[in-house]
């Protein structure tokens, strides 16, 4: 069958795999081929709930599956079938210096990295204790994966600044969490950086001093009050509020910006009524129906004294707008540079020497 798929049929090695998974399990639970055809359920769907799936549980799990991303089918099984958590754990990885690249082809058996992921001394999480000349590892994206109910197993590459860092915190907070537990100590830094963020861009805070009824909504500046930005943060749950045709509301919580319902160049006021959060996307999109694609599209190109009211708009519009040199005409509004593109690329380095770390969040 894997050899019919993949040389007669021209798919890939995993594309095979997952149709043969997929055609045994729904050999024995027949209901999984209808949800395939209604679009209830997708193949990596099918072949992660397979080897999970029982007479006794298939109703209640499948109905749970629909319609549901691949990610919450791993937190599906990750409850099916729960995990004990892992251990934290840091191991090097074998790097190679980049000169030796061009000097040393023939460069020496790679010096391997433990088998298994276990606690590192500090002697072998120098630096200089990697083995020089062993070929890098490319890099491996962070990997996030569910393993039980509300828990996680995260696996990332750091740097050996990071690492340093993580040594140094580790030290710092001794009392607070007395066995260093790396989850822990990341989860506090998250945490606080997280609270510091939030308060700079949506003004949350545990002592509010205003109240939004309290405070002037006239748009005679381009500041957005902190009461408002709070309360519409908490009103909009930070996540954008675009909602589409079919009534779905856009899921992003990244990079958040506020947006006037009435244009501010048009006079909205900054009022919770008048604000709500928008993904940069759907602001930009929301912006080219106020203002016209044609408009923005020249902005964008160049023409800003145009449209340089309208770029005060978007920064005011958005959470960023707080920093008085943002706030110039002649600014760069969120949404109207790409987010990405040849110059935004950062070209660093190999770097001399990289870590890996993994544990449970
Ligand atoms: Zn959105």
């Amino acid at each position: 069958m894997f050899a019919y798929a993949t040389e007669s049929l021209h798919l890939s090695e995993a594309e095979a795999y997952l149709r043969i998974a997929a055609a045994r399990a729904a050999r024995r639970h027949p209901v999984l081929l209808e949800m395939l055809a209604d679009g209830r359920l997708h193949l990596s769907a099918m072949a992660k709930l397979a080897p999970h799936l029982t007479d006794a549980n298939r109703e209640r799990v499948l109905e749970r599956a629909a319609h549901r991303t691949k990610r919450q089918i791993e937190e599906l099984v990750a409850e099916l079938q729960p995990r004990p958590d892992v251990a934290p754990a840091i191991r090097k990885l074998p790097v190679r210096r980049p000169e030796q690249e061009h000097t040393r082809p023939a460069a020496p058996p790679p010096v391997a990295a433990p088998a298994t992921a276990a606690r590192a001394t500090q002697a072998e999480l120098r630096p200089d204790a990697v083995a020089p000349g062993a070929p890098a590892a490319p890099p491996r994206p962070a990997v996030v994966q569910p393993i039980a109910p509300a828990r996680y197993q995260v696996r990332f590459t750091a740097s050996a600044e990071l690492h340093e860092k993580l040594n140094r915190l580790r030290g710092l907070m001794k009392s607070s969490i007395p066995d260093g537990d790396l989850g822990a100590l990341i989860e506090d830094a998250v945490s606080e950086k997280l609270e510091r963020l939030e308060a700079r861009r949506f003004a949350k805070t545990n002592r509010p001093r205003k109240s939004p009824e309290e405070t002037d909504t006239t748009p005679s500046s381009r500041h957005i009050p902190a009461p408002i930005r709070r309360a519409v943060y908490a009103r909009d749950g930070g996540r954008c509020c675009f909602v589409d045709r079919n009534g779905n509301r856009c899921t992003a919580r990244d990079g958040l910006e506020f947006h006037h319902r009435h244009g501010y160049a048009r006079g909205g006021a900054h009022s919770v009524a008048n604000l709500e959060l928008q993904c940069p996307v759907h602001n930009q999109y929301l912006a080219e129906l106020e203002y016209g694609r044609d408009r923005m599209q020249r902005y964008r190109k160049g023409v800003r004294e145009e449209m340089a009211p309208y770029a005060v708009a978007s920064l005011a519009a958005s959470g960023r707008a707080l920093e008085q040199d943002q706030l110039r005409p002649d600014a760069v509004g969120p949404y109207l540079t790409p987010q990405t593109g040849p110059g935004a690329i950062a070209v660093e380095p190999e770097p001399v020497s990289r870590l890996s770390a993994s544990g449970t969040l």
